[in-house]
């Protein structure tokens, strides 16, 4: 007899089932008896890490380079110069179109919990001193799915990015589209696509990186259409999941299917670079890539340098008054009077 995991009844009816089947070797595993917070295990190689180290370790574990999943405030950090965003749209969020119930407290609840709008953040930034339009996912904001705002702060930033010559990087991680704003969200898949599209006609350079999962809509959309496609080690980057496949086409999956390192070696992505030297292989990219916007910017800039040399004369003016106090440096020796009074006062005692 065929069994089909996607009725609920078979677990529920079960009393061995009371959690998902593949999850019931690790449970007893998975409760080390640590005080939660100090202590993080790693769920691929089951070592426990130290928290702080950790962090320090850009969330990869140190015994097997597992990369935990990082939120977006983290991946700024890891990623910017000096960690500084620009950010856009800040407080761009999502209504509820379908008015599905409960979603609005859940989103409340979301937020409030994350301290995130939506799942996403959009703004300006430097990778090693690369100016770029960057986005970032978070998959702890409803498992990163994608709903109507993200899909509006993605064309946004791809518009301004178009308008300013700037190359873009997004980060995907994503459970796919947000089932409570149903064909609104499936529509973010066009509308980015398009804004991407644009974008790319511009001659402007767009990076993806795929993170830890990359899957549905957004695979089938703006993930994939990169013009260098990166992934972090690991990834699960798929359109339906395994389980889902495995029913459909009635056989077994090839191991490490639907993973980062399975995609690489297909060509379904470029290259695959561990956290740590994520940055310095974007900044690299980026280098080479410099855009029309890049020069333009250069332009800008060194125009900008050229008119304060043009002001310069003040300066200089301010210098030659100064080279004048000099000259009557009355001023000065009073100061020095000034901080000498305790020594002079001393030397006048002696
Ligand atoms: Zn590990």
């Amino acid at each position: 007899m065929k069994m089909n995991p996607f009725k609920a009844k078979q677990y529920a009816t079960s009393k061995v089932y009371h959690t998902r089947p593949q999850e019931i070797g690790q449970q007893e595993e998975e409760r080390p008896n640590i005080p939660e917070g100090i202590m993080t295990k790693c769920p691929k190689c089951g070592k426990a890490i130290y928290t702080k180290l950790l962090l320090a370790n850009l969330k990869c574990c140190n015994e097997c380079g597992h990369h935990f999943k990082a939120s977006a405030k983290e991946r700024f950090g890891m990623l910017l110069d000096d960690g500084e965003l620009f950010e856009y749209d800040a407080t761009c969020t999502t209504v509820n179109p379908l008015n599905f119930p409960g979603y609005e407290e859940k989103l409340a609840k979301t937020q409030a919990k994350t301290g995130l709008v939506d799942g996403i953040v959009t703004g300006k930034g430097k990778i090693e001193g690369q100016p770029a339009m960057v986005g970032v996912m978070d998959p702890a904001f409803f498992m990163g799915s994608m709903g109507t705002a993200i899909g509006e702060k993605l064309t946004r930033m791809f518009e301004r990015a178009t308008k300013e010559g700037l190359p873009v990087i997004v980060f995907t991680a994503s459970g796919g589209a947000r089932m409570q704003e149903g064909i609104f969200s499936l529509m973010q898949m066009a509308k980015v696509s398009a804004a991407v599209a644009k974008h790319s006609e511009a001659g402007l350079l767009y990076i993806t990186v795929l993170t830890d999962p990359t899957t549905g809509g957004v695979t089938a959309s703006f993930a994939m259409l990169g013009d260098i496609i990166l992934a972090e080690p690991g990834a699960l980057i798929g359109f339906a999941g395994p389980r889902v496949i495995e029913q459909t086409i009635g056989q077994k999956l090839p191991e490490g299917f639907q993973r980062a390192e399975f995609l690489l070696e297909h060509g379904f992505a470029d290259q695959i670079v561990p956290r740590d030297q994520l940055k310095q292989t974007l900044g690299t990219i980026l280098k080479l890539h410099q855009t029309a916007g890049g020069k333009k910017l250069q332009e800008e800039e060194e125009k900008s340098f050229q008119k304060e040399e043009a002001k310069s004369p003040k300066r200089g003016e301010a210098e030659s008054f100064q080279m004048e106090e000099g000259k009557y440096s009355e001023k000065p020796k009073e100061k020095s009077s000034r901080d000498m009074e305790g020594k002079s006062s001393e030397k006048k005692v002696n």
